[in-house]
């Protein structure tokens, strides 16, 4: 029996050295997509219900590999392990959405867009430099480029985390709390950090309906933003009845496969051009 739990103890000893060889291959590959432009970006629209009006999208990354179009659950947790992999990542992101930004000021179309930055990168003391290289290039983007950040960078830093936003916040740009709600402090975060807009998480929203708990927390989480002053935008929004409840709770802004799927960019612009409001 001894031996017996020697060999598993080595099967799995085998396990855990394939897993980081894993992750280790990954990173290299995504450096590579990095460096021969593989990423795909999509764009997903923030919609105001009540009136229609597009209030801005969110840019989501996906990876060209081999033919195949990857999403972000099966790689960017490993590019979140490595610093300068989400920093790189980070930086492509932050100057494609301030291009895009150019680009669609230049045609009319006022709309935020929405980057999501990692939590090491925006501890990164290097990161405000980055965002600051991104806007000499593109200074008018500044008043309508956002960044979505979730709860783990607070957790690990709080102090840190606030001053980076403030700098952001100081350069024009907008803060969106991402994924509110799942955390242990969100409402301490709430009062922390220097946010404009809470994105209610997916979870919540998709029990909305069902689940008395989940209405609680959208209901309590609108409160509390009306107080501070802060949008709020619902996201992972997929039927007529949850965007219906969400208006009577008073949360106007949505993001789901009901108003649109995360398109390329040129799909998204042809989109909005087609959408008309509810
Ligand atoms: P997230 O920031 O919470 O983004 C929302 C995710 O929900 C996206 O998944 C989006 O496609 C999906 N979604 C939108 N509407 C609906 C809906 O109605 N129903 C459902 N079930 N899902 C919906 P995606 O694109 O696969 O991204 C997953 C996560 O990967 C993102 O979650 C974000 O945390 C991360 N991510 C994506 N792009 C980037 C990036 O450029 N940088 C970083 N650091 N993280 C990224
Ligand atoms: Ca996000
Ligand atoms: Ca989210
Ligand atoms: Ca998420």
């Amino acid at each position: 029996a001894k031996d017996a739990g020697r060999g598993v103890h080595r099967l799995f000893e085998r396990d855990r050295e394939d897993h980081l060889q894993r992750i280790d291959l990954l990173q290299r590959e995504f450096l590579q997509a990095m460096a021969r432009d593989e990423l795909v970006l999509h764009y997903q629209p923030k919609v105001d219900m009540s009136t229609g009006e597009i209030w801005g999208v969110e840019v989501l990354v996906r990876w060209l590999r081999q033919g195949e179009l990857r999403m972000p659950a099966g790689f960017i947790e490993a590019v979140e392990q490595r610093a300068p992999l989400i920093r790189q990542l980070g930086r492509h992101m932050l100057e494609a959405a301030a291009s895009q930004i150019d680009h669609w000021l230049g045609t009319g179309r006022r709309w935020y867009v929405s980057v999501n930055i990692g939590a090491q990168h925006l501890l990164d003391p290097a990161f405000i430099e980055d965002v600051d290289e991104v806007l000499a290039r593109h200074p008018a983007a500044a008043a309508w480029l956002q960044i979505e950040v979730t709860e783990q960078a607070a957790l690990r830093d709080l102090e840190s985390t606030r001053r980076a936003l403030a700098a952001c916040r100081a350069r024009g740009l907008a803060v969106a709390l991402d994924d509110y709600g799942t955390g242990h402090a969100s409402l301490t975060y709430l009062q922390e950090l220097p946010a404009n807009q809470i994105k209610l998480d997916q979870r919540f929203v998709g029990r909305l309906l069902v689940e008395p708990r989940a209405l609680a927390i959208i209901a309590g989480t609108l409160t509390s933003a009306r107080l501070l002053d802060l949008d709020v935008v619902a996201e992972g929004v997929e039927s007529v009845e949850q965007g219906e409840l969400l208006l009577q709770l008073g949360c106007q802004v949505a993001q789901g496969y009901l108003i649109s799927h995360p398109l390329p960019a040129d799909a998204l612009t042809a989109w909005a051009d087609a959408w008309l409001p509810p």
